[in-house]
């Protein structure tokens, strides 16, 4: 029996088919294994029964506090929302599709009191029935992403992790408005330490991240992760003049010494246009990107909107003994 109050982090969006065995897998581990814990459900704008349900489940159960938003905002909106609301000493951030098993939660407290540090993260050893696609794109995604970024970033780790009351207030100290949470964990430092697991599979319903999300999703970490496609975009205008110049020097040469031949060379020209017209564009485009992304911070925008909470502001609970 662990005495360190834990919150249980859990984003849930149109989980109506899941979020009862979620909760009942979640009770049963923490119950268990904790003297001392929340669940914290984030409702994300869900269109179905998922906050009418959760609102049945916590009229019995104090431990269950749910954070509804005004509308769907997104996964990390709806995380950091959980980490800046939860009151444990430690958190856990999870899924609520039981692809993260909730029994994992007790090693990680075991190994975050072992190794006595200050968060730990979960490594997918694999991922069970997701599309071959999903898992391409992703093993793609974590080494790009660590590749441009300036902090190391661990490669195949969702957002499934536990982090301390330390971790808890960095982060909650940062303004930045669009979160890339697992970068940003990384990033805040502190002893962090890794414990590996099976991803299982989705336990109903179907994924709530579209290619659309997962884009945006993909933009944000390498917006504010990496400044390197602006070097890139430098790199390209350098190459192309170099190519340019080397260009009107052939050009020259034929004017002088082969002058018969200078009729020639339309399509040649006609590739210039659309090279450089492209590597124009492509720069214009990733300027763009950035600046987009320092307008949205600059508005200033809360991430999120909280429409209603429920069991929220209450003391530490203990849990029933088993
Ligand atoms: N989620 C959310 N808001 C969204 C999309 C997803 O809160 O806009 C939640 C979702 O309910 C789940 C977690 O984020 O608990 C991960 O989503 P999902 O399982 O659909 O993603 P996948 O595992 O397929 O990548
Ligand atoms: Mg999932």
């Amino acid at each position: 029996m662990y005495t360190t109050y834990t919150s249980v982090i859990i984003p849930c969006y149109n989980e109506q088919e899941v979020i009862r065995e979620s909760y009942r897998r979640l009770t049963h581990v923490m119950r268990v294994n904790f003297e001392a814990y929340e669940l914290l459900f984030i409702n994300d704008g869900s269109k179905d029964k998922t906050l009418s349900i959760l609102q049945e489940l916590a009229q019995q159960d104090p431990h269950l506090k749910v954070l509804s938003f005004s509308r769907n905002f997104g996964h990390q909106p709806a995380v950091s929302a959980g980490i800046s609301q939860c009151a444990g000493d430690v958190a856990i951030i999870i899924d609520a599709d039981l692809q993260d098993p909730p029994e994992l939660i007790p090693d990680m407290v075991r190994l975050y009191q072992d190794k006595n540090c200050n968060v730990v993260y979960a490594v997918r050893k694999n991922r069970q029935g997701e599309t071959t696609f999903k898992k391409l794109t992703a093993k793609l995604f974590y080494r790009t992403i660590d590749y441009l970024s300036e902090v190391s970033l661990p490669l195949d780790t969702g957002d499934f992790r536990l982090i301390d009351r330390k971790v808890i207030n960095a982060f909650n100290q940062l303004p930045e408005r669009n979160k890339y949470i697992r970068g940003l964990i990384s990033w805040v430092g502190f002893r962090q330490e890794p414990i590996s697991y099976e991803r299982n599979e989705r336990f109903a319903g179907e994924t709530k991240y579209p290619l659309r999300k997962m884009l945006r999703f993909a933009r944000t970490s390498l917006l504010y992760f990496s400044n390197k496609p602006l070097r890139i975009a430098s790199s390209l205008g350098v190459a192309a003049v170099v190519i340019g110049l080397l260009l009107s020097l052939w050009v020259l040469y034929v004017m002088v010494f082969k002058p018969s031949e200078l009729v020639h060379g339309w399509s040649s020209t006609l590739i210039i246009v659309v090279f450089f017209g492209g590597v124009q564009m492509m720069t214009i485009g990733i300027l763009g990107e950035y600046l987009s992304s320092i307008f949205n911070e600059i508005k200033g925008r809360p991430e999120f909107i909280i429409d209603d909470t429920v069991n929220i502001s209450s003391k530490p609970l203990v849990s029933e003994p088993t």
